[in-house]
């Protein structure tokens, strides 16, 4: 029975989840409306979680950046963020409990090696050679193993990496762990996340955590009605504010 631990005494929690790989553009802004606008209408509260545990790609001026742009466009969270990186002990905690339950394995296959699409291989036959000669590794998640303990067949899901090579863990891992310890009730988040959503309610499953509630929001598109990226400076929100535009005049920008 997981028991979560988290201070907020609140019956709806939602949470925003940036990850400081650039700057917050108008799709941040519109996605921040969402899930700190779903808790203030139902008197819940929204937490703030930076998802900064890929080191290769966030940077900390960005985490800051995160912090100023939302507090200029009026959001405000209840308790200090909570910051992936500084937690990684926690996500490999979870890879030790899905390892001990004989749902994972070592695969130390390339980029290149690998078909596209869904992949179920299985442990490596050469293993301890390659343990010996210390070539690095991902942790799988072997569906395989995993529907034999549930009991199901036939699960649409692929071996997922569970634990990267150059991390040590992953997106799902330490997305749907924090959920779990923050209490999240209401995951509110954009439709481009939403395929992820049931390979997420699987590791819940695993994990014995509870399975929040989900909405997923359109997303902000572009004129080209393409996803606006953290590289399109041109609508992110510092240089709007910059421009001289009020932060309402920027969520309403924002709204698709
Ligand atoms: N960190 C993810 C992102 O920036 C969001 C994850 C989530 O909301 O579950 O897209």
């Amino acid at each position: 029975m997981w028991i979560g631990i988290s201070p907020i005494m609140a019956d709806i929690i939602t949470r925003f989840a940036p990850s400081p790989t650039g700057y917050l553009h108008l799709g941040h802004a519109y996605a921040a409306e969402q899930a700190f606008g779903f808790a203030r209408k139902h008197g819940g509260s929204c937490l703030l979680r930076i998802e900064d545990i890929d080191h290769t790609r966030c940077k900390p001026e960005y985490t800051r950046a995160i912090y100023e742009d939302l507090d200029w466009l009026g959001f405000d969270w209840p308790i200090p963020a909570r910051v992936q990186s500084q937690h990684r002990g926690d996500y490999a905690k979870v890879i030790v409990t899905l390892n001990d339950k004989g749902l994972l394995y070592r695969c130390f296959k390339t980029r290149k090696e690998l078909p596209d699409g869904p992949y179920r291989g299985g442990p490596d036959p050469n293993e301890a050679a390659r343990m010996g000669a210390q070539e690095k590794f991902t942790w799988r998640l072997s569906m395989a193993k995993v529907e034999a303990h549930l009991g199901e067949s036939e699960l649409p899901f692929s071996d997922e990496v569970l634990a990267r090579k150059d991390i040590g863990t992953s997106y799902h891992v330490a997305c749907c762990h924090d959920d779990a310890l923050q209490g999240v009730t209401h995951v509110v988040r954009g439709m481009d996340i939403q395929p992820l959503t049931a390979f997420q309610n699987l590791l819940q499953r695993l994990m014995g955590w509870p399975i929040p509630e989900y909405h997923h929001h359109p997303l902000r598109l572009n004129d080209d009605g393409d996803k606006l990226s953290k590289r399109n400076h041109d609508t992110s929100i510092r240089s709007l504010r910059e421009e001289g535009y009020t932060a309402e005049e920027v969520l309403d920008m924002a709204r698709p």
